[in-house]
């Protein structure tokens, strides 16, 4: 079987975004409800490329589970979803600061996508994927940290490369502590990390990208992407590094930058047939790595021009486009 899926597990629930930017919570009075979670968001970052990707998760039996259901289709991604009675579909409210960050309030105690077990991951949701991604915010309680654990060994003993991205949250944590010893306590289980620069700093101590990524490497990881906002990413095997600049945009919310990026390097891995065996040998020459952090980069950039995270991610050609403009 040619293996070319993406398969995406962990958070899935609803974005209650402002309709005008600027305010604090407290003080904004509509909001649209919008299809959110990182590893959702990058699995519809890869469908928007072309590629094939699937996303597995919980959500509860009620209207907003249902609609998230209809996003992911509407995407392009195969909505591998269990619904549950035993809790409701999680829920985000978010403001838009002027500057495009984000902050966040979340109703998720528990929420469905916490409930999923071991048991929902039907085999045939990982027998095809050339790439098992996962993030930390489902590795944040029982059950579903079991269940995304055991996805990535099962996805992996079947040849899949495991990507990993930590997309720390602190507010949804118990303590800052607990967030750093689990999160990197899963670093040996994955063949890919991407990580922000800050994030390196809250992991290893204010250690710069550079020292933060080789003591990722030491983990486990044969690959580290560190990504810089404006000024592009990094990518650090055992045999050396490489940087790539990014494309210039007015950005205008920040929502989905990072799993913009991660699903832009993550399909043109899975399109190249670039394996966890190939990936570092990939990885060492400069042109492959060159353009795929390139392209990572101008997805993960496109992402910022308009609000929310999946209607902003840009098509193959418009990606493509943009970069021969740079060019
Ligand atoms: P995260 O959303 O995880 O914090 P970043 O903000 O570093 O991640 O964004 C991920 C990638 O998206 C960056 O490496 C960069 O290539 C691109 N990007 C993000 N913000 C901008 C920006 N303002 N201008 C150009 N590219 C950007």
């Amino acid at each position: 079987m040619e293996k070319r899926t993406v398969v995406c597990l962990g958070e899935l629930l609803i974005d209650f975004v402002p309709e005008i930017s600027g305010l604090p919570l407290a003080k904004v009075e509509t909001f649209r409800k919008a299809a959110g979670g990182a590893p959702a968001n990058v699995a519809a970052a890869v469908a928007r490329l072309g590629g094939k990707a699937r996303f597995i998760g919980k959500v509860g039996r009620d209207p907003f589970g249902a609609f998230l259901r209809e996003a992911l289709a509407e995407a392009g991604v195969e909505p591998a979803l269990v619904e549950t009675d035993e809790a409701r579909t999680g829920l985000a409210f978010v403001s838009l600061r002027d500057d495009g960050e984000r902050d966040f309030l979340f109703y998720r105690e528990p929420a469905a996508d916490m409930l999923l077990r071991k048991e929902d991951v039907k085999e045939a949701w990982l027998g095809d994927a050339a790439v098992f991604h996962f993030g930390s915010v489902s590795l944040i309680a029982e059950p579903c940290r079991s269940a995304t654990m055991d996805a990535a060994r099962r996805a992996r003993a079947r040849g899949a490369l495991v990507s990993y991205d930590p997309n720390v949250r602190l507010p949804l944590w118990t303590s800052a502590d607990y967030a750093r010893r689990v999160i990197l306590d899963q670093l040996p289980f994955a063949d890919i990390v991407k990580v922000s620069e800050e994030e390196v700093g809250f992991l290893y101590g204010g250690a710069s990208a550079e020292d933060g990524a080789r003591l990722m490497l030491g983990a486990g990881p044969r690959c580290v992407v560190v990504t810089l906002g404006a000024a592009g990413s990094r990518v650090f095997t055992r045999a050396g590094e490489l940087a790539a600049p990014t494309v210039r945009v007015d950005a205008i919310d920040t929502t989905g930058a990072g799993d913009g990026f991660v699903g832009g390097l993550l399909w043109r891995l899975a399109d190249a047939g670039v394996g966890a065996a190939r990936l570092e040998e990939a990885f060492a020459d400069p042109s492959f790595a060159g353009e795929a952090l390139r392209f990572a980069n101008a997805v993960g950039a496109l992402a910022t021009t308009k609000r929310g995270a999946i209607p902003a991610l840009p098509t193959r050609p418009e990606v493509e486009r943009r970069l021969a403009g740079e060019a």
